[in-house]
């Protein structure tokens, strides 16, 4: 079957290569973390459909990539507005396939969506440009042309957002794109397909295949054709990516976990900073960013747990399609062993759990409860990994020098929250904070135009604003000399 309908939305599983719905022989079963169930069968890529989307990207590229910033502006705007028109439809799909809120989608999830495509297409337009500069005489004309076929690999923890995120700028850039979406979450990128075609996007300038990661996602990394990876996910797969680039020296761009720290200083406002530590539940937790190690200054820790405990058992876990759910399940009952055997381990290893623990059985097998882990042994486990589950752990220390080497002991630097009442506390604080960003007494506020990525094994590059252009275009410098000229003057 290659249509499926989730709650009255249709959607074709089958892949998106050259402009037309292309099907495997082969086909995965997609699960819905609500309720366990099977929503329906998506078409399984390998290499033969990666190669086949990579040369479909490759001949688009020429119409494409010669189309001015104006003329692909066009179809992007549309394309966002298609975004705009379905935010239900998309909403509806992605709370089913991966879990999320609903009311988060239709408010700010999908909404983005759209501005990740309008934003970039605008910035293309009107604000790409570097002022021409001189030397000796000569004129630097700085220009940002199309790459080639960027692929964009994409997680399940929020899959449009995070792949439009990318083909937002690659496409505005004049690259072409092959998306490899998650296999626990494959459903908006074929709706969004669909709407590419509607916008009038010429055939092959976007595909997408569906598939696992080493069938579908390996050969695309491995094709000498493309000219960029884009890849979100964990750490381990951005080895495997980086060494298949390598072969083909293609440049990567890798979004990868975190081990966030949110900091609370002894100054703080209490009230402030246990709805900070509450929100790093969001998305139950599989939130790359989200600031799951809570290191609370002694002067207040008794009294910071105490709000915590009380904060935490007032929040609603349910069915992600309700208006009141704080929290819904988590991905996949595989995932919910590994969040579970990180919890068990840290406690055989020392550690209490000071709230939660396990599955809300009442909820069904897929609604891990929000965690709070204290005591853990310093170095271990559940204080430098990432869980990626609703499952946070709690340190103390006593100087601030103290909390900043606490904050900065993991591989990752992906992100960082600090609370506190002092702003020279905070700048001191911040400076020597290891993390591609920071929240002072705020959290996820984020700006297109920002610079965005993480620090030691959380990333590589910086996206956003002009930073996303630097990488998915070919930065080139003319260089005209003051003389030689017959027609068109010297210097333009
Ligand atoms: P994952 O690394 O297992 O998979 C991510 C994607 O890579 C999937 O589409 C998968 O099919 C594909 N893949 C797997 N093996 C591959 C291979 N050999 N070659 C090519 N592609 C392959 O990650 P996940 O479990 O889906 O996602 C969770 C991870 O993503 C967490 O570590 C989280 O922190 C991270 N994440 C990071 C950000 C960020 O912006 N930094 C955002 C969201 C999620």
């Amino acid at each position: 079957m290659s249509v499926i309908s989730v709650a009255g939305v249709e959607v074709d599983t089958r892949h998106w290569i050259g402009g037309r719905r292309v099907a495997s022989e082969a086909a995965f079963d997609d699960v819905s973390p609500i309720d366990g169930k099977v929503l329906g069968q998506v078409s399984r890529g390998g290499r033969t459909e990666a190669d086949a989307a990579v040369a479909a990207a490759r001949d688009a590229f020429v119409l494409w990539s010669r189309m001015t910033a104006e003329e692909r502006g066009v179809i992007l705007f549309r394309l966002a507005d298609l975004v705009e028109e379905n935010i239900e439809a998309l909403s509806i799909l992605e709370t089913t396939d991966n879990g999320s809120l609903l009311r988060s989608h239709r408010r700010g999830v999908m909404p983005r969506v759209a501005m990740n495509i309008r934003f970039f297409a605008d910035y293309a337009i009107n604000r790409l440009s570097h002022p021409v500069f001189e030397t000796r005489g000569h004129d630097n004309h700085v220009s940002w042309d199309p790459s080639g076929v960027t692929v964009i690999i994409t997680p399940w923890n929020a899959p449009l957002m995070l792949a439009t995120w990318r083909i937002g700028p690659a496409l505005a850039s004049g690259d072409t794109v092959v998306l490899k979406p998650p296999e626990w979450a494959p459903l908006t990128a074929s709706y969004f397909a669909d709407l590419t075609e509607q916008a009038g996007m010429p055939a092959g300038v976007f595909n997408v295949v569906q598939g696992f990661g080493i069938d579908a996602g390996a050969p695309l990394t491995e094709n000498s054709a493309v000219s960029r990876i884009c890849f979100t996910g964990s750490v381990p797969t951005a080895k495997v990516i980086a060494r298949a680039a390598a072969e083909n020296l293609i440049p990567c761009s890798f979004e990868l976990g975190g081990k966030s720290p949110t900091v609370i200083l002894d100054d703080a406002d209490l009230d402030l900073a246990v709805d900070l530590a509450i929100e790093q539940y969001d998305n139950a937790g599989q939130v790359c960013l989200a600031g799951t190690r809570l290191l609370v200054q002694e002067g207040i820790a008794e009294a910071f747990v105490e709000r915590f405990r009380e904060r935490a058992a007032q929040i609603r876990q349910g069915d992600p399609r309700d208006e009141e759910t704080q929290i819904g399940p988590s991905i996949h009952l595989a995932h919910i062993e590994r969040v579970q055997g990180f919890v068990d381990r840290a406690q055989r290893d020392g550690a209490t759990i000071a709230y939660g623990g396990g599955v809300n059985t009442e909820l069904g097998s897929h609604y891990f409860r929000p965690t709070l882990v204290v005591d853990a042994r310093a170095g271990s486990e559940i204080l430098t990994q990432e869980v990626f589950g609703p499952v946070l752990t709690m340190q103390t220390f006593r100087t601030d020098d103290e909390g900043l080497a606490l904050a900065n002991s993991t591989d990752f630097g992906l992100a960082a929250c600090v609370v506190t009442g002092s702003r020279p506390r905070a700048e001191a604080f911040c400076k020597h904070l290891v993390a591609g960003t920071i929240w002072v007494n705020c959290f996820f506020v984020r700006d297109l135009s920002a610079p965005f990525g993480g620090s030691k094994k959380s990333g590589i590059g910086r996206e956003g604003g002009l930073w996303s252009f630097d990488f998915y275009a070919d930065v080139k410098n003319t260089v005209y000399a003051p003389n030689g000229w017959s027609q068109g003057g010297s210097n333009g």
